[in-house]
């Protein structure tokens, strides 16, 4: 038997070891980023041990009155940064966030158009064949949108058609799932309002990756271009703790904060609604410039990838217009091959399937991919500057075959000048710094 000191000590070296790592790669996680330091002190303070369940003011739990501060606090600055009419910020994550809004705008059975996962979809969109939440736990059935693999986004007359079709024979959607996981470019949100709602059916505008970008107001605004409902993580693009949120209009409020609670969640994590409010606060200062740097430098890293030989998707485009870039590297050894190596030049990526991946044989573990993202290295002050570094990095490893070793070499010393976060109003602690308060 172990000694429960010997876990014990081995689990909080484990701990600060995963922060020397982190201090010392290239993150290009297009679904993560590092909160700001004053985030970090709200996630271990002593709102995480707390339950306040219900709404502000009508709990049912004593000891809520700082918690019913911040978090009218939170729902305020989300309703002004987001221009939503009302926002629900209890949803613990995206997944549960998109849970909400079926629970409020489907039954088990009825019709979801989404995106499929090589076009982009997530998980969560995903069918009962694939164990997705939308198809396994809720039972919807979904219907995917027609892909325009040229411009990497939905085809606004073919999803037309389809609606019309399926209205026809009486199988009418009842939901559409906009956004994903992989959007480079932005949905005919607009365009298809009409479309959908002659049938009945509702949007919603899942804005897991961009809402970062929404509220830096620098992507497509789904609530003013016909969305009933916009679901999002809190830690992608928006740089803040790991969390959801639901935005919408006021005549669905009263069905939202019922399906999230008792639906949902029963504690909704205090200390991560603390830090969605700082955050929140944050977005309203920076928020604009950050987001405006995020697409620069996904753009420069396009180009800087495709002018050394890489196949970045959607150049007829610029590359991309969010956080977000989609690489066909399959001529290099596979997507899963291709993480491993940029991974021990201390370059971390993810594998990822293509639009066409599956009509080509592929499987997600062994992708014709990767996806890269650049709001973290945003966040930590690089510029288009350091996109052309890295974008050589990437190059050598992939291209030139040189011994990821020998890259790493570089990338550390690349890395060393890069260890705080921007965009916030402290950052006297270093962004990955591992904080002991024992
Ligand atoms: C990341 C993601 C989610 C899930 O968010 P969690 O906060 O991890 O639950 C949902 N939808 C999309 C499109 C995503 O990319």
């Amino acid at each position: 038997m172990i000694k429960a000191k010997t876990s014990y000590d081995q689990i909080l070296q484990l701990l600060k070891s995963h922060h020397t790592l982190f201090q010392e790669v290239i993150p290009l996680i297009a679904s993560e980023n590092i909160p700001s330091p004053s985030v970090r002190e709200a996630l271990i303070s002593d709102f995480g041990n707390r339950y306040a369940e219900g709404w502000p003011g009508e709990r049912v739990y004593a000891g809520c009155s700082y918690i019913d501060e911040v978090e009218s606090i939170c729902i305020e600055l989300a309703k002004k940064i987001f221009n939503a009419e009302f926002v629900d910020v209890r949803p613990i994550s995206g997944v549960v966030a998109n849970l909400v809004v079926y629970s409020v705008f489907a039954k088990p059975n009825d019709i979801m158009f989404a995106l499929s996962i090589p076009c982009g979809g997530h998980i969560s969109m995903g069918k009962i064949d694939f164990g997705g939440t939308a198809g396994a736990v809720r039972g919807l059935k979904v219907e995917y949108f027609p892909y325009d693999y040229d411009a990497l986004t939905i085809d606004v007359d073919k999803t037309k058609k389809k609606i019309r079709t399926m209205a026809a024979n009486n199988e009418k959607p009842k939901l559409a799932m906009f956004g994903g996981s992989v959007l480079p470019f932005s949905q005919p949100v607009k365009e298809l309002e009409e479309a959908f709602h002659e049938v009945d059916a509702k949007i919603n505008y899942d804005a897991a990756h961009v809402s970062g970008l929404i509220a830096g107001n620098q992507f497509q605004d789904p609530l003013r271009e016909g969305a009933d409902s916009v679901t999002m993580s809190t830690h992608k693009t928006f740089p803040g703790p790991q969390h959801g949120m639901v935005l919408s209009w006021e005549r669905y409020a009263d069905q939202i904060k019922r399906a999230t609670f008792p639906g949902l969640v029963s504690n909704h994590h205090l200390n991560a609604v603390a830090g969605v409010a700082i955050t929140l606060a944050e977005m309203q200062e920076f928020g604009e410039v950050y987001a405006r740097q995020i697409i620069k430098n996904a753009r420069a890293l396009g180009q800087a990838l495709y002018e050394r030989g890489l196949k970045v998707l959607g150049e007829q485009k610029g590359f991309s217009e969010s956080h977000v870039l989609w690489i066909d590297i399959w001529e290099h050894g596979d997507g899963g091959k291709i993480e491993g190596e940029l991974e021990r030049a201390n370059i971390i990526v993810n594998r990822n399937l293509l639009p066409l991946d599956i009509r080509m044989g592929r499987h997600y573990k062994h992708p014709g991919g990767i996806r890269l993202g650049t709001q973290e290295v945003t966040r930590i002050g690089m510029k288009e500057e350091e996109m052309d570094i890295i974008a050589e990095f990437i190059k050598r490893v992939v291209i030139d075959k040189v011994p990821p070793k020998t890259v790493k070499k570089d990338v550390l010393s690349f890395r060393k000048n890069y260890q705080k976060a921007y965009y916030c109003f402290e950052n006297a602690t270093e962004a990955y710094k591992y904080v002991k308060i024992r």
